[in-house]
């Protein structure tokens, strides 16, 4: 065991703040990793002030974290894929059984055993995992994604929780070239879909509530804006869309954008509105419409997003700050006050 630096909170309403952590001695499957960079997700935020408490409670401390890109050091004696030197890249788990039936078909994210970056019971050292707001991290490298060495680290930490939140519905639903594709919402998870889907060759229209972010949905890749308020520019798309990502967390009428899928279209969900929504049964039957979840990917999954994302060059456009501006942040992204990521330079650590 050793010790490392990290910013943990020590109660639902505490701020973040510099402590040391345990980090266990690497196993023969481990790698050590110096942590360059580490995006924050809004889920990170959700688990340090515990409003997720009734599925999953948060013990503290807490160091919260998971869009982790860093250096590889220490590798153990049965790591083939990693070399000291190496970029390397940890997502929102860390471990799973590897064996039940989700596992074996790839699906790691669907484990039933799976082990959260953060806040998960830790079986090496007891207590729980401790996430990416800190210098170093030692995972298993079946955990471990290899990073393309031309995407910048800044911006290819978000990749690998909102990168790979809204590339696996893609796939998952047939987004190819052609395809007409819809995205609710242009925040971190809104901004990453636009990206993706443009690369794929889909024609890409972004609904907002605010007009103002027109220029910049067009700067990211959309081919056309709709401000979803507008109840004739809404019309004007009826039945034509193939797919939607809804990436809305606040409350808002899911029946106005099933209404905009075609025959066998699908709109997929991935923000998560506190209060269930009032799907109506007759826009799915008429149309054989299809609502959907999703919940990150596998780590075969994340390996493809981000070899995607190297041939396409795609990185989130990301605001670099330091630790020490953290809590600030968090402020920040409740007004969606970012465009569109906060990206933790974990340099700044050091002068601690
Ligand atoms: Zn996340
Ligand atoms: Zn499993």
């Amino acid at each position: 065991m050793f010790k490392a630096k990290a910013y943990s909170a020590a109660s639902a309403i505490s701020p973040l703040a510099l402590t040391t952590i345990p980090r266990r001695d690497g196993t023969e499957n481990d790698v050590q990793i110096e942590i360059l960079f580490c995006g924050i997700c809004h889920s990170d935020l959700h688990s340090v002030r515990n409003e997720w408490s009734e599925f999953m409670p948060t013990q503290y401390p807490i160091v919260p974290g998971h869009e982790i890109v860093g250096r590889v050091t220490q590798v153990g004696s049965a790591v083939t894929k990693f070399k000291p030197g190496d970029l390397a890249a940890v997502g929102c788990m860390v471990d799973s059984d590897g064996t039940c039936p989700e596992c074996r078909a790839g699906f790691e994210n669907f484990c039933p055993n799976m082990v959260l970056t953060f806040n998960s019971p830790d079986k090496h050292l007891g207590a729980v995992t401790y996430g990416g707001y800190s210098e170093s991290i030692v995972v298993d490298q079946r955990f471990v994604l290899r990073v393309p060495s031309n995407l910048k680290p800044a911006g290819t930490a978000p990749l690998l929780c909102a990168g790979i939140t809204t590339y696996s519905p893609m796939r998952r639903w047939g987004v190819t070239n052609g395809k007409k594709v819809g995205v609710v919402g242009l925040g971190g998870l809104g901004h990453m879909a636009v990206k993706l889907a443009h690369a794929f060759g889909a024609h890409v229209v972004v609904f907002t509530t605010s007009p103002n972010k027109k220029e910049d949905a067009i700067r990211l890749g959309a081919d056309e804006v709709v401000i979803s308020r507008n109840a004739d520019e809404m019309q004007k798309h009826a039945e034509s869309f193939d797919f939607i990502l809804d990436a809305v967390s606040a409350d808002h009428d899911i029946n106005a954008y099933i209404n905009l899928l075609r025959r066998d279209g699908n709109l997929t969900i991935v923000g998560a509105p506190p209060k269930p929504l009032g799907v109506s049964a007759f826009a799915l039957i008429m149309r054989r419409r299809s609502f959907s979840g999703s919940n990150i990917g596998g780590i075969a999954e994340t390996q493809e997003m981000l070899d995607f994302c190297g041939k396409h060059n795609i990185t989130a456009d990301v605001e670099v700050i330091p630790i020490q501006k953290v809590n600030e942040a968090y402020e920040r992204l409740l007004k969606s006050a970012v465009k569109y990521r906060f990206s933790i330079d974990m340099a700044s650590l050091k002068s601690e």
